[in-house]
């Protein structure tokens, strides 16, 4: 994703400490305190603008969300968003999703979903691909048995190298759709990339993989 500078950004989300939290760590293992109440723990990987977490919060007003984007210029999007929605279960980090074990305790989270993340299509740049098995081990020891990681792309190559990371490292995979919007999924809520790309006439591909154990 271009990222366009915003120089205010940084001031906006120091400002709003209820919802963009500071110090995850504090919170490890005990979220429920972030939002004052316990419920289902959600996380979005690459929240970018917030436009899913904020859908997908109104959707399901009885879960906590909580949106990981790396940079401040578009987080602060999803903060207007959640500002606008006057939403009280959703809750952002800025910060890399590198560092996730840190942020929450092992079996803490009930769902990961990871939307249109970046593809990085050379070889010498895999480790970097949030469905990295280095990542994986990481969304395993976070979840909740039989949790499960909702993964959205539109980048068939992507999804094939998913796939099979997912199925290497032990996780079931189900739900997988090779076109999602042709399957008539009423339940879907839609990112802004998402959006972006369909409208061109793009696949969107998806798939859940449960945690086995
Ligand atoms: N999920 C959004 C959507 O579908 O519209 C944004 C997709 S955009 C291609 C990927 C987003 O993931 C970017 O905003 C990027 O900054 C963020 N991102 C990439 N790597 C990340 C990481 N390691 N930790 C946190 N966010 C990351």
């Amino acid at each position: 994703m271009r990222v366009r500078h915003k120089p205010w950004a940084r001031g906006k989300l120091e400002h709003y400490t209820d919802i963009v939290i500071r110090s995850p760590k504090y919170y490890n293992g005990e979220w429920g305190e972030a939002f004052h109440r316990e419920a289902r723990l959600c996380v979005e990987i690459g929240t970018g603008k917030g436009q899913f977490i904020v859908g997908m919060a109104e959707k399901d007003p009885d879960a906590n969300f909580i949106g990981i984007e790396l940079h401040e210029s578009i987080i602060v999007s999803a903060l207007q968003k959640c500002l606008d929605a006057n939403l009280k279960n959703v809750r952002l980090i800025n910060a890399d999703a590198r560092g996730l074990t840190e942020y929450f305790a092992e079996d803490e989270v009930d769902d990961i979903y990871l939307n249109f993340c970046d593809p990085w299509p050379k070889n010498r740049h895999e480790k970097r691909r949030l469905t990295y098995s280095a990542f994986l081990a990481q969304y395993e020891y976070v979840l909740k048995s039989h949790g499960a990681i909702h993964f959205k792309t539109d980048n068939q190559g992507l999804f094939e190298y998913s796939l099979e990371s997912f199925s290497q490292y032990g996780f079931l995979l189900r739900n997988i759709s090779l076109d999602l919007h042709h399957a008539n999924d009423r339940e879907n809520i839609m990112t802004e990339y998402e959006e972006k790309f369909s409208k061109k006439g793009q696949r969107i591909y998806r798939c859940e993989a449960v945690c086995n154990d």
